[in-house]
């Protein structure tokens, strides 16, 4: 069915439609449905430029704001440290990549350890 055809639909849930994949209810994989198996997550070790601190950083993260920010709030408990979730990464103050490493393969992310 073309964008057109569906302008002209009198099916009540047409306006209730999602924008995305046109069904109603919406039918797109949802945020929360992220398979952590299907995912590789990098991290490293960082100095902070301007203060010069180090900070372990978790990257190439699947675009899911939602997700990691969730993510990044246990990792921040669990290292006892504050730490930030920005373009993609999760940054952690302080070198704790082991922590991380074993928190994130423990959800079933596949996790490889690069430079630093
Ligand atoms: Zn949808």
């Amino acid at each position: 069915m073309s964008d057109y055809e569906l302008v002209y639909s009198d099916d009540p849930n047409f306006k209730k439609r999602c924008p995305k994949c046109s069904k109603f209810p919406c039918a797109c994989p949802k945020k929360e449905d992220l398979k952590p198996t299907e995912h590789t997550l990098k991290i490293r070790l960082e100095k902070n430029s301007r203060g010069g601190k180090t900070v372990s950083v978790v990257f190439e993260l699947p675009a899911n704001e939602p997700y990691f920010k969730e993510i990044e709030k246990k990792l921040k408990a669990l290292c006892g440290t504050g730490g930030s979730y920005k373009n993609n990464m999760i940054e952690i103050q302080g070198d704790h990549r082991e922590k991380i490493k074993v928190f994130l393969e423990k959800i079933g992310f596949k996790i490889k350890l690069a430079g630093g």
